[in-house]
């Protein structure tokens, strides 16, 4: 606490994200993609000129708007890009949320939402999830000062179709709808195709986890011109130049080469069969998954007692103590080499 702070600040209770360990762990912790990215990301660093690194970057990231626009199907101007897609949602709870009737969400769901909400004195209502881990769509009221929520959700893994989601926007047409897309690609329907008919919805994606480039911070949101405009608003009332030119070049490679992605994300989803299965039979309860992280509940110990003793062996996983959370673990989905190590680990504790 100090004296120089707004008073605001006294009262944030700030994200914290999964611990970045400096020594060499099993690190499956913050579902990253344990693949290198595009063999095209390493030619641009290799060759990038440094001296145009003197001048600014372009402030509306014209040509990695572009590309974008060519992968999804829409206009540039139906593309809005960001320093990872948690700066895009930050914006768009300034730009859409801050309203008179309250934003809604399920209770469990990405972290991060609730502490937007108080960074910008958002009233927040919950949802809960059924038995099936799933949010029922159908119960979001009308009278709401908008909609968030990720599909595929976290830490649950659960999607909901994209014919779904369509009904949800039929219902609601008067607030914002935001859907966070960023495990969209291990398995998942993306409802970019409907933003042409709902000029509500937003969309939000990452390059973080299907396309390796996390350290690179670069997210993107794909809505109606109208959203976008909002968007740009903000943004350019908050900082010029989000996107750095090395990180713009890195990403337009990476969208270029689209069967290395396709490769990337299938190695992924393999693992994930294999190591879902190994885990059940272990007497694990596993979460279908859609995203590159499965959620899973040993039955033979405590959740936080398997955290503790994956730790002491160089294995880190998510464990959250929110008490219906607790009996779980969230394990990123690794190498198979990586996967292998936890299920050695886990047979070490459970003979
Ligand atoms: C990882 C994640 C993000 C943030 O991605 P960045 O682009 O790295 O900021 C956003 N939403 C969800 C649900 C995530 O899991």
């Amino acid at each position: 606490m100090s004296t120089f702070w707004s008073p605001a600040v006294h009262e944030l209770t700030p994200y914290v994200p999964g611990e970045q360990p400096r020594q060499r762990l099993v690190k499956l912790n913050t579902n990253e993609n344990p693949y290198p990215p595009a063999p095209a990301v390493t030619d641009v660093l290799r060759h990038f000129d440094s001296d145009s690194l003197r001048l600014y970057p372009d402030p509306s990231s014209d040509e990695l708007r572009a590309a974008l626009a060519q992968q999804y199907g829409v206009a540039p101007e139906q593309v809005f890009v960001g320093n990872g897609s948690d700066e895009v949602l930050a914006l768009a709870f300034m730009a859409f949320f801050r309203q008179q009737a309250p934003l809604y969400m399920p209770d469990i769901s990405y972290s991060f939402y609730p502490v937007y909400c108080e960074l910008y004195g958002v009233e927040r209502r919950t949802l809960p999830l059924d038995s099936q881990w799933r949010v029922d769509l159908g119960a979001f009221p009308q009278d709401n000062g908008g909609i968030i929520f990720a599909n595929p959700n976290a830490p649950t893994g659960h999607a909901h179709p994209r014919a779904a989601i369509q009904r949800l926007l039929e219902r609601q047409q008067h607030s914002v709808v935001l859907v966070d897309e960023a495990y969209v690609d291990f398995g998942a329907e993306s409802c970019v195709p409907l933003i042409e008919s709902h000029p509500n919805l937003l969309v939000c994606g990452t390059f973080s986890k299907s396309r390796s480039l996390a350290g690179l911070r670069l997210g993107f949101a794909i809505g109606s011109r109208e959203l976008i405009e909002g968007l740009e608003r903000v943004k350019n009332s908050f900082n010029s130049y989000p996107i750095d030119r090395l990180a713009s070049a890195c990403a337009i490679a990476s969208l270029a080469d689209q069967s290395y992605f396709e490769r990337n994300v299938n190695a992924v989803i393999n693992t994930r069969t294999w190591t879902t299965e190994a885990l059940e039979a272990r007497g694990f309860e596993v979460l279908p998954s859609h995203s590159n992280f499965v959620f899973a509940r040993p039955t033979k110990m405590k959740g936080a007692a398997l955290f503790d003793g994956l730790r002491e062996k160089g294995i880190v996983v998510r464990h959250f103590t929110a008490e219906k959370l607790a009996p779980f673990l969230r394990i990123s989905i690794g190498t198979d080499e990586e996967m292998q190590q936890l299920i050695d680990a886990i047979d070490e504790f459970q003979p």
